[in-house]
């Protein structure tokens, strides 16, 4: 057994029966699985890991996703959008403190009026650090226009999380209707391609009904969508969201942590070159949570740089960390905690995906 299991880890190319079984590991093989990843990202990509200060810009959304605690008919929580000063002082922070990047995220909004002031803080902060700081966006499903002017603004990486890659599993997390299509999403990880994002998708593990075959689809999926990085993280079940009601269904939040370990690991086996987020959701379950990533694959850190008055209130899940630490506090603990992995910062650099400049040269 060991020594089929040995032979797996050392494959160059995967069948969908091989990440099964690595996703299946435990013990001494999973152990020996985390090694191999950790081996791979070392050789291939080094031991940078690299920043990408997060802003989350705001959480008033116009989609209703069945997980999501900032879904739009959730009452309960106070609204919020940051000010344009207070993105460009978070932005400014980042810069200083040689974050090299940053992401904006927020909940999903189309308006016009939206998609402007996105741009004009694109243009401000491009203009303000001499274009030297990395621009991630994580703002949903838009239209190619849309996703053309911001590029044309400075951000030249998007994140859109495909959630799972199962089209049934999909429709049971959203409302059924024209906004919360399987394929409208997929269209626009393919329009982001196509602009020359650098592109990452993700999904959320040990969701209710899922099965490790299809965490193994998911794997494939990323693989033949053919992205430059991925942020994925265990399912975290929100009291104020409908699919609270399914908890009974659900593993232990531990086993859902390990299967999204395995699920880093197994990610970076398949794709070598690719960057990989340790993600928050990680922490909300193990305080060292993205630190176990960082050992198993993930390169990519993302640190909470969003104003501490707004922090309780983008509450996708339960016990979401770092919501009352200002971003300082976050930073000087941050680095000691990263070469404790055996990696170091990689300070000032804008980290881009190893794969998406292989593919620039073919
Ligand atoms: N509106 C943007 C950003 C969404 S929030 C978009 O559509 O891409 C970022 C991510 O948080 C989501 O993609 C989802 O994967 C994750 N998330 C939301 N609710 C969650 C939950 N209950 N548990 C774990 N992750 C969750």
């Amino acid at each position: 057994m060991q020594k089929i299991f040995s032979s797996i880890l050392a494959l160059e190319s995967f069948e969908a029966s091989d990440l099964k079984v690595l996703l299946n590991s435990e013990g001494e093989q999973k152990k020996a699985l985390f090694e191999k990843a950790n081996e791979i990202k070392q050789s291939i990509i080094g031991n940078k890991v690299f920043f990408r200060g997060i802003i989350e810009y705001s959480n008033v959304c116009q989609k209703d996703c069945f997980y999501c605690g900032i879904r739009k008919s959730n009452k309960k929580i106070k609204r919020y959008t940051v000010s344009d000063p207070e993105v460009i002082d978070a932005a400014l922070f980042a810069f200083k403190n040689r974050y090299g990047s940053i992401v904006l995220q927020s909940g999903e909004m189309t308006s016009p009026a939206f998609v402007e002031r996105i741009e004009n803080l694109l243009r401000q902060i491009r203009l303000l650090t001499n274009g030297q700081l990395g621009v991630t966006l994580s703002m949903g499903e838009q239209s190619e226009e849309t996703y053309q002017r911001w590029k044309n603004a400075g951000a030249h990486r998007y994140l859109l999380r495909i959630e799972s890659s199962n089209r049934q599993l999909y429709a049971q997390m959203h409302p059924n209707d024209a906004m919360h299509n399987f394929d409208r999403r997929l269209d626009c990880l393919k329009l982001l391609k196509k602009l020359g994002y650098q592109v990452g998708t993700g999904v959320m593990i040990g969701l209710p009904g899922q099965t490790i075959d299809n965490l193994v689809e998911d794997l494939l999926f990323m693989k033949e969508l053919d992205i430059d990085m991925c942020g994925m993280g265990p399912y975290l079940e929100h009291e104020d969201t409908p699919m609270y009601e399914k908890r009974e269904m659900l593993d232990s939040q531990k086993q859902r942590f390990d299967l999204a370990l395995k699920m880093v690991a197994t990610l970076r086996l398949l794709m070598k070159d690719i960057n990989i987020a340790a993600t928050t959701a990680l922490q909300a379950i193990d305080p060292l949570g993205r630190e176990k990533a960082l050992k198993c694959g993930a390169n990519i850190i993302m640190p909470n740089i969003t104003p501490a008055k707004y922090r309780t209130d983008y509450k996708l899940y339960e016990n979401k960390p770092c919501t009352d630490e200002a971003a300082d506090d976050c930073l000087s603990c941050l680095d000691v905690r990263i070469s404790l992995t055996g990696n170091k910062v990689g300070y000032g650099q804008w980290g881009d995906s190893q794969h998406f400049k292989n593919k620039k040269h073919l």
